[in-house]
């Protein structure tokens, strides 16, 4: 195990005036608060944390260049890897380009800027105005939804990973963004309901690539109107908070933002910017109450990594955040089965009654009966029909 990081960030505790922003959001912050150190998320300690490391564990990362040997079991042949691993192949693209520098862009380091701003500056009269214009062009560019919300410093990271030495770096970033973009993109339906399998994984892969070229080009956008823009994707800072402020969806048992029209099939980017922007508000559909019926995740999880009773402060072990009450996975035993496994698990996002095709009427019929009283109803008649089973992942090959 390595040394102790540094705090490059000796007030870490909240600020009152987010009393009333975190009201709205639902979001309960203690005393105790310390932002997250991203060299605690299992992804980072499997490189540094002689109780997570091992040679499973890394083989799991090299598994996009080595390509695992096929296994005999559905959705995990050959087939299987080459779709998972062709879909990750522009974001694997962005996080090796500046590898040479140290740099791992989407993951421990924001994307590099394409062109520096223009030095002409657009002038913007009306922030709510120029707000539904972004998020236009946020959907021309690929997202599925999009959100503004201020920068709360508190889910920025204490400090990033160098991604050689896996030691902590300053998280630095330029002065005066006050703004974050938060934009999700939607995940294949069919593909995420043939999970477990690595054919499955395919639909994570179309999310971070999709969120590579989403987040390149309107970052560009922003700065080619002469504002500053970060793009980030798992990098700089915890997401989650910032999607349910940003109004994008609520926090679910599973950990996951529950979105209106994806449900938790939804992968989530960020661009922090000067641009001046109107604020979107956390807009809560019913999530909350009914997770607190529900234990669908939970029950279903193999290695039993999800909370059963109500939000806690506390943690299982370092990968979780300090201070905040909330359903907190152990991501020590969630990591372990998916290095297992060989491949990554959403078991959790397919059983949950969240999850279904929102395009058809009877299905946002079932989201209005789960925002009601008679959410246990609802829970009830999705798992009597038989909603949140594994589709077998051949059926996927030959429909
Ligand atoms: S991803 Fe899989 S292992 Fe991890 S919490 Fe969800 S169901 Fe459990
Ligand atoms: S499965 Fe149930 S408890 Fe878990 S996140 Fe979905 S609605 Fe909440």
């Amino acid at each position: 195990m390595k040394t102790e990081q540094p705090n490059y960030y000796p007030s870490n505790h909240p600020p009152d005036d987010f009393a009333e922003a975190d009201r709205a959001a639902g979001f309960e912050v203690g005393a105790d608060f310390e932002r997250f150190d991203q060299r605690n998320d299992m992804f980072s300690r499997a490189f540094w944390d002689d109780g997570v490391q091992s040679k499973e564990a890394l083989a799991f990362f090299r598994s996009h260049a080595d390509r695992p040997a096929s296994r005999q079991a559905d959705g995990f042949t050959q087939k299987d890897y080459a779709l998972r691993n062709a879909a990750w192949a522009v974001a694997d693209d962005y996080a090796d380009r500046n590898k040479a520098n140290g740099l791992r862009e989407g993951f421990q380091d924001p994307q590099e800027p394409r062109y520096p701003p223009a030095e002409q500056k657009l002038k913007i009269d009306d922030p709510a105005a120029m707000t539904l214009e972004i998020k236009r062009v946020a959907h021309f560019f690929g997202a599925h939804m999009a959100g503004v919300t201020a920068l709360d410093p508190r889910w920025l990271y204490a400090t990033r990973t160098e991604v050689r030495s896996f030691e902590p770096k300053p998280n630095d970033l330029p002065d005066g963004l006050t703004n974050v973009i938060v934009m999700g993109h939607g995940m294949d339906y069919d593909l995420v309901n043939a999970y477990p399998s690595a054919l499955a994984g395919a639909a994570v892969g179309m999310g971070y690539s999709g969120e590579a070229t989403t987040v390149a080009q309107l970052s560009q956008y922003i700065r080619n109107l002469g504002y500053q823009a970060v793009g980030s994707m798992n990098d700089t800072a915890l997401v989650i908070p910032m999607a349910i402020q940003a109004g994008l969806g609520e926090y679910g048992r599973n950990q996951m933002v529950i979105t209106k029209d994806y449900g938790p099939r939804v992968r989530f980017s960020k661009i922090f910017t000067d641009m001046p922007l109107a604020h979107d508000q956390p807009k809560p559909f019913g999530v909350t109450e009914f997770c607190n019926v529900c234990r669908r995740c939970a029950d279903a999880c193999p290695p039993k990594a999800l909370p059963f009773g109500p939000p806690e402060v506390g943690r299982a072990n370092r990968s979780a955040i300090k201070g905040v009450k909330k359903w907190t996975a152990d991501c020590e035993k969630c990591f372990g089965f998916w290095v297992k496994m060989k491949s990554d698990c959403a078991i959790c996002m397919r059983v949950c009654p969240f999850n279904k095709d929102f395009r058809k009427p009877i299905m946002r019929l079932a989201r209005r009966l789960a925002g009601t009283r008679l959410r246990r109803l609802m829970l009830w008649l999705d798992i009597k029909l038989g909603y949140g089973k594994r589709i077998a992942p051949n059926k996927w090959w030959n429909p």
